[in-house]
């Protein structure tokens, strides 16, 4: 059903012959519309951020047009709104920095289980206005050869999704176990799920569920794409398994080729 893109050129060839050249550029017309998409999603989603703040400063310069008990309000809106370009630009990078290195060459051993343990303790901040009960089941021998950098940004974004989009008072789920010679990781939440024809499409750069599109949540769309790519240098796909109403759950598998054989226990 897909249609191909030709590029034609036609070419004198002999006295009144002409050779006619047609090149399939489907893929690269596709991916110069994907680079096109991006640059316009950058500069939308960095427009309304500056937009809040330009009239904040314009209303700063002539103070008659902002009251005094106005003062607080604007400088919490342009705090907030510094923080969300902050953050969109911090994941931006992240993203370029993960999809443009190479494939790792898999030298470093990444303790998984205390990987997963220093992003619980980095989230509690953030999870002390929701109050959720995280709970872990981590298997302690079971390191995997990868990048640190990039598995910890696989963690945080799942378990900072899983409790930004859980409401108050709900339950995380943690694993990290061996399944037969690879490892499996999975966070489950008690969160609202997804609905199905959501599904495919959240690790699209920029995709977020249309409820969440003005939410305070204050998401970029851009957390389940550093995800899919910084799993994809491991070897690995992330599966999203949810239940509106229920929950969600995302996992994935590391390879047996990438996990790092346990030393013999005798000493
Ligand atoms: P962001 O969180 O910055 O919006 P992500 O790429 O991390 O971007 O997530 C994309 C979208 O997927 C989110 O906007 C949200 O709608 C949805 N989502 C992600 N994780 C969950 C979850 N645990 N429960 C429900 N929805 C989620």
């Amino acid at each position: 059903h897909a249609s191909m893109e030709v590029e034609v050129r036609v070419m004198p060839y002999a006295d009144n012959q002409f050779l006619l050249i047609a090149r399939d550029v489907t893929q690269l017309t596709k991916l110069e519309r994907m680079r096109k998409d991006f640059v316009a999603n950058v500069s939308h989603e960095l427009k309304t951020p500056l937009t809040v703040m330009q009239g904040y400063l314009e209303m700063l310069d002539e103070p008659e047009l902002l009251p005094a008990k106005q003062l607080h309000k604007a400088i919490h809106d342009m705090t907030a709104q510094t923080a969300r370009m902050q953050n969109m630009v911090n994941q931006l990078l992240e993203l370029s920095r993960i999809e443009s290195s190479g494939p790792d060459s898999f030298t470093e051993e990444v303790d998984m289980a205390a990987l997963i343990r220093s992003c619980v303790h980095d989230v509690s901040l953030l999870n002390s206005e929701k109050q959720h009960r995280i709970e872990v089941s981590l298997d302690e021998h079971l390191s995997v050869y990868g990048s640190a950098d990039k598995l910890r940004a696989v963690v945080m974004n799942l378990l900072t999704n899983a409790i930004k989009y859980s409401p108050a008072g709900g339950t995380i789920n943690l694993t990290w176990q061996r399944r037969h010679l690879a490892a499996a990781f999975s966070i489950s939440d008690t969160g609202p799920g997804i609905e199905p024809e959501h599904l495919s499409r959240l690790t699209e750069r920029f995709y977020r569920i249309d409820a969440d599109r003005n939410s305070a949540t204050g998401g970029t769309g851009l957390g389940l794409s550093i995800v899919k790519h910084a799993l994809e240098h491991h070897r690995s796909r992330l599966q999203i398994d949810s239940k509106v109403g229920q929950g969600s759950r995302f996992s994935f598998v590391v390879p047996a080729e990438l996990i790092v054989q346990a030393k013999a226990d005798a000493t």
